[in-house]
């Protein structure tokens, strides 16, 4: 009778394919009710001036605070959410609340800070993406240039022609744009002068293996050092963990790197700690 009904109905009926389908409706039920009851929360991963190890900018990296599993990272929800649409307002909120800390931050009189934030392609294609970035930015008392968006090559290379004044619209509202994850995507080199933006972030895979070509030949990192200096753009390098890597890289001509090296993705209450305690001596 079963298989009657075709392929598909009858694969339904195998116990495993059933149960991985019932924890996947499980998972988006409890990811539904995270939204209602404001079950995220954020962590913040310094990135600093490798030249003199101070701290200018700190990434916005969310997280799941479920009430029976504990702290789940974004890899295990991220992808459900933008499947479902859910990191719409997932990411609303984490544009509003990551904008809000950094506004309180630079209201202290430090040296000013920015804070970077990652977008979904889902949250891009919102119309309303530039309004919402506008008014967290107002709510927050935070400065337009202090926030950057974080965006990947593929989301971009999705829909080339529809991203390009997209993306102007979110320049106009005054904010910077990167690139994450730069090198991993399909390329779009033809497509950086096309796109506004205006920093890249050279991936970890191309950080990592700096410490392996112990010969004096260049390493791919420093050729995409070579590549953003040459379009004027902000490099960073992502996921730096050796003193090794963090010399290469600034030898190569890159000013700013984050990774767990100078300090893994902290609660806000540990930045500020690392903000007023001078963190600058230690990563000379
Ligand atoms: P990403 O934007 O490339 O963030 C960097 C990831 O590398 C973070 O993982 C961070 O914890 C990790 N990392 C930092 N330093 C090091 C290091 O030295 N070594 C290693 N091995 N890893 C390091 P995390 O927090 O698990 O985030 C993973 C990805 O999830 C992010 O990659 C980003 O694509 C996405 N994500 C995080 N927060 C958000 C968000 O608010 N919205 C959206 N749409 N995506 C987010
Ligand atoms: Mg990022
Ligand atoms: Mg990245
Ligand atoms: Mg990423």
């Amino acid at each position: 009778q079963a298989k009657r009904n075709g392929k598909g109905r009858y694969e339904l009926f195998e116990p495993a394919m059933q149960e991985r389908l019932l924890r996947t409706l499980d998972l988006e039920a409890d990811l539904r009710r995270a939204v209602e009851r404001d079950e995220f929360v954020l962590r913040y991963q310094p990135i600093f001036d490798l030249r003199d190890g101070r701290i200018v900018a700190v990434e916005a990296l969310v997280r799941w605070h479920h009430p029976d599993r504990g702290i789940v990272p974004p890899g295990q929800f991220v992808p459900l959410a933008e499947e479902t649409g859910l990191i719409v307002p997932i990411g609303g909120w984490v544009l509003r609340e990551a904008c809000r800390r950094a506004g309180a931050w630079n209201a202290a009189g430090r040296p000013p800070l920015t804070v970077q934030v990652n977008l979904s392609a889902r949250q891009l294609q919102e119309p309303d993406l530039p309004e919402l970035v506008t008014r967290a930015l107002g709510d927050a008392g935070l400065d337009p240039s202090r926030l950057v968006l974080e965006l990947t090559e593929s989301q971009l290379l999705d829909d080339t022609e529809a991203m390009i004044p997209r993306l102007g619209e979110l320049k106009r509202v005054g904010v910077r744009l990167a690139l994450d994850d730069f090198g991993t995507g399909h390329s779009a080199l033809a497509y950086l002068r096309r796109f506004p933006i205006d920093m890249i972030k050279i991936d970890r895979s191309f950080v990592a293996e700096t410490e392996r070509d112990l010969a004096p030949a260049p390493s791919l990192a420093s050729a995409i050092v070579q590549l953003g200096r040459t379009l004027r753009l902000v490099v960073v390098a992502e996921g730096i963990e050796t003193p090794q890597q963090q010399r290469r890289l600034r030898d190569a001509g890159c000013h700013l790197g984050q990774g767990y090296r100078f300090a893994a993705e902290l609660p806000h209450h540990e930045v500020e700690a690392l903000l007023t305690g001078g963190a600058a001596e230690r990563w000379r």
